[in-house]
């Protein structure tokens, strides 16, 4: 399965084998695996990942953008790789590292962060009223009991619901 996405060293970290099938990387990050976690790179092997550089045309167009947004001084060598490799697959760029996602933001490359990918039982939740419906702006203190309290309009009891 083709998969359109270009894996950083933290995806390569953290999702399941299986998920990364089809996914781009560049030989650099081989380098990285086994200096951080060899059983990994042995691990990855089965991973079907597709190990690719990026042209000399999409490095110029990478370095073009990082110097542009002022990220350059922060890059690795294999950072800016992937972002090139990026920008020439027209892939989604999956990093933690925020200034690749600053650079991607801005560079209008498509981008996706490792945890929210890797973890799928992340959910944000909104309080909301059992009655009437009403949402109510989550509290920025821990409540002093279990009680989430009572809507302001009707007065029945408010409740956590997953948003969206
Ligand atoms: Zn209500």
């Amino acid at each position: 399965m083709a998969s359109g996405e270009v894996l950083d060293t933290a995806a390569l970290l953290a999702w399941p084998v299986e998920r990364m099938s089809g996914s781009l990387v560049v030989p650099g990050q081989r380098a990285e695996l086994v200096r951080i976690s060899p059983d990994r790179e042995l691990a990855l092997d089965a991973a079907n990942l597709i190990w690719e550089l990026p042209s000399d045309d999409a490095l110029d167009r990478a370095r073009d953008l990082a110097i542009t947004t002022g990220d350059m001084a922060g890059l690795s060598a294999v950072d800016f790789e992937l972002l090139a490799l990026a920008i020439e697959m027209g892939a989604t760029l999956v990093t933690d590292d925020y200034r690749l996602q600053n650079i991607c933001e801005l560079g209008g490359v498509a981008w996706s962060s490792v945890t929210t990918e890797g973890i799928r039982s992340m959910w944000s939740w909104e309080l909301r009223c059992s009655g009437c419906g009403l949402i109510v702006n989550t509290p920025d203190t821990p409540s002093p009991d279990r009680n989430l309290g009572n809507c302001r309009e009707c007065g029945s009891e408010l409740a956590l619901r997953r948003r969206r």
